[in-house]
């Protein structure tokens, strides 16, 4: 039997992840371009990946959108929300997993999974900057710091600072005035993940917290965040290894299901 590759593309507000999929479980290759839909993201990430595979388009023999910029991706068979995809593909690499945190550039989402692996109900922020990948952004430019290092300056905290508004623009202020009065940068880092971390637990407990809890999207990757949503939560989280592809990954299995699909009716 021929290989069968798929390919999963999440178009998201600030990265676009594109990942090829061999036979519904081995990546083959994944990229990532750190702007979203609107910009040439998309054909980056999607020509990026199938250099990456040493694939031709034509090899494809489904491609599946995701995410907020999905319906502008013109080489798509199928269209797919990123809250099936990100439940597709945390619970095909996480089995078992009851609770979803997917924290991105300018929404989080809480996602329960019911007992059967099915989504059940979900909880979406995507109105304020406040508890997303954006709030991050912003600290760390006023902190001359690249987001990659955040995770590192927390461990190093030794008492977070203290920052009480919620606010992006006020709590840009707070930072700028914890700075100016001398607070350690690794304790300002820290105070910035409890800020996120307070705002993406709510979500979590509106939805109603059921473990086990896996994190994914591209802040996942931040493991500062990670310890401040356990400290807040009070329970332990699995982080996605694929993080950022995870909607991707689950775009790719979900065409995956749909050549077989397709072959079985002929
Ligand atoms: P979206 O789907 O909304 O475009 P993503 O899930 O791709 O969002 O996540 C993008 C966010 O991930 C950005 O806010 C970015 O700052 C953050 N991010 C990307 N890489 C890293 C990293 N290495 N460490 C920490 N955060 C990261």
């Amino acid at each position: 039997m021929a290989d069968i590759f798929t390919m999963g593309i999440d178009i998201g507000s600030t990265a676009s992840k594109c990942l090829v999929l061999k036979n519904g479980t081995e990546i083959v290759s994944k990229v990532v371009i750190p702007v979203g839909t609107g910009t040439s993201g998309p054909s980056r990430a999607y020509t990026g990946a199938l250099e990456a595979a040493s694939l031709s388009e034509d090899a494809i023999s489904v491609k599946v959108a995701t995410g907020y910029g999905r319906n502008t991706f013109e080489a798509a068979d199928f269209r797919v929300s990123e809250l099936s995809c990100h439940a597709i593909g945390a619970v095909t690499s996480c089995p078992g997993v009851r609770t979803v945190i997917d924290i991105g550039g300018q929404d989080a989402k809480a996602l329960s999974i019911a007992e059967n692996g099915t989504l059940e109900n979900f909880i979406m922020n995507d109105k304020c900057a406040a508890g997303t990948g954006r709030f991050i952004e912003v600290m760390a430019r006023v902190l001359e710091l690249d987001v990659s290092e955040l995770g590192e300056r927390d461990s190093l905290s030794v008492t977070p600072a203290k920052i009480s508004s919620t606010c992006t623009v006020f709590a840009e202020s707070e930072v700028i005035s914890q700075l100016s009065s001398g607070a350690p940068i690794n304790d300002i880092v820290a105070g910035i993940h409890n800020c996120v971390a307070v705002r993406a637990a709510s979500i979590i407990k509106r939805l109603g917290l059921v473990p086990p809890v896996y994190m994914t999207g591209g802040v996942a990757q931040n493991r500062g965040v990670v310890r401040a949503l356990q400290e807040q939560l009070g329970v332990s989280i699995t982080v996605s290894p694929l993080a950022q592809f995870n909607g991707a990954y689950g775009a790719a299995i979900y065409g995956y299901k749909q050549v077989l699909k397709q072959q079985e009716s002929e």
